[in-house]
C-alpha cells in the first residue's frame, strides 16, 4: 500500500492513516485519510502583482468509479466478526493492580470495523485508482517564493472514503529580467550617461506593465534613488502596495563625441 501512495508527489510525513478519527462515542473505528500533496506553483513578477488563477492538472489518488470509493463490489461488505465492527479489540489482564483492560486496533479489519467480502475488479478493494484532476488553484497578489498555500481535502483520496488529503502549493517566483524584488518594493537599475546627467534628460523605466518615463534633473549625482510611488508590489492581503525605486548610475564614457564634448563646455 505505502508503495503505491509514496509515488504520488511529497508525502508530508503523514503516516498512510493519518488521522485516527476516534469517535467521541467511543466507537474507536479508524478513518482512513489520504495523504498531503504537494506541488510547486511558478509565478512570474506579472502575477505575483495582480493576482493568479493557475489551472494544474494533479496526478492523484481518486476514488474508484466502479465501486464510488467503497472497495466493495456491490454492496459486499460485511461487518468484522472479530472486532463486531468497533474497529477495536478488548483484552482484560491481570496485572498486579488487578484487573486492567486494554484495547487494540482490530488486526483482521485494519481498525475499520468492515470486512470487504467481494472486492471491486477495478481498484482490487482499496476504493481509490489513479487519476488526475485538474484544480483551479487563485493565487493571491503579494505572495513570495517558498510561501505555501494549501487547499483541504484537494489532495490524495483515502482508501475505502475516508477523508482526503490537502493539496499544498509552494510558490516558486521566476525572477524578472530587469526589476528586482525585495519585500512589496521593486529595484531598477537606471544607467545614465554623465553628458544625460549633467545635462538632465528623461528616460523610459520598466514596470511590472509597461513603462514610464521619469526625469532626471540637470546634475543628477550617481547613486540617486527615485522613487515611484505604488508601482511596487502590493501586500499580502493587505491594500498596501510597494514602491519602484531606481536607482540612478551615472557612467563616464572613455571618449566623448564632439557634440557631448560642446554640450559639457555649455553647463
Ligand atoms: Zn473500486
Ligand atoms: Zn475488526
Amino acid at each position: 500500500m505505502d508503495d503505491i501512495f509514496s509515488q504520488f508527489g511529497d508525502i508530508f510525513g503523514d503516516s498512510f492513516f493519518g488521522g485516527r478519527g476516534r469517535s467521541s462515542g467511543g466507537g474507536g473505528r479508524r478513518v482512513n485519510r489520504g495523504t498531503n500533496l504537494r506541488i510547486k506553483v511558478k509565478l512570474n513578477l506579472q502575477d505575483i502583482a495582480n493576482g493568479a488563477e493557475k489551472k494544474i492538472k494533479v496526478n492523484k489518488m481518486v476514488a474508484c468509479n466502479t465501486c464510488s470509493g467503497s472497495g466493495a463490489k456491490g454492496t459486499a461488505y460485511e461487518s468484522c466478526k472479530v472486532c463486531n465492527g468497533h474497529g477495536v479489540v478488548s483484552r482484560v489482564t491481570q496485572t498486579i493492580l488487578g484487573a486492567m483492560q486494554t484495547q487494540s486496533t482490530c488486526s483482521s479489519c485494519s481498525g475499520e470495523g468492515k470486512i470487504i467480502k467481494d472486492k471491486c475488479n477495478t481498484c482490487h478493494g482499496d476504493g481509490v485508482v489513479r487519476g488526475e484532476e485538474t484544480i483551479t488553484i487563485n493565487m493571491p497578489a503579494g505572495v513570495a517564493d517558498g510561501m505555501q498555500l494549501s487547499m483541504s481535502g484537494k489532495g490524495n483520496a483515502a482508501v475505502r472514503g475516508g477523508v482526503n488529503g490537502d493539496l499544498l502549493i509552494v510558490v516558486e517566483e521566476e525572477e524578472h529580467a530587469e526589476l528586482k524584488r525585495d519585500g512589496v518594493n521593486l529595484f531598477y537599475d537606471c544607467y545614465v550617461n554623465f553628458a544625460d546627467a549633467a545635462l538632465g534628460t528623461s528616460v523610459e523605466v520598466p514596470l511590472v506593465e509597461g513603462k514610464a518615463k521619469i526625469k532626471i534633473e540637470p546634475g543628477t549625482q550617481s547613486g540617486k534613488v527615485l522613487r515611484l510611488k505604488g508601482k511596487g508590489v502590493p501586500e499580502i492581503n493587505s491594500y498596501g502596495r510597494g514602491d519602484l525605486l531606481v536607482n540612478i548610475n551615472v557612467w563616464t564614457p572613455t571618449s566623448l563625441s564632439s557634440d557631448e564634448k560642446k554640450n559639457i563646455g555649455a553647463i
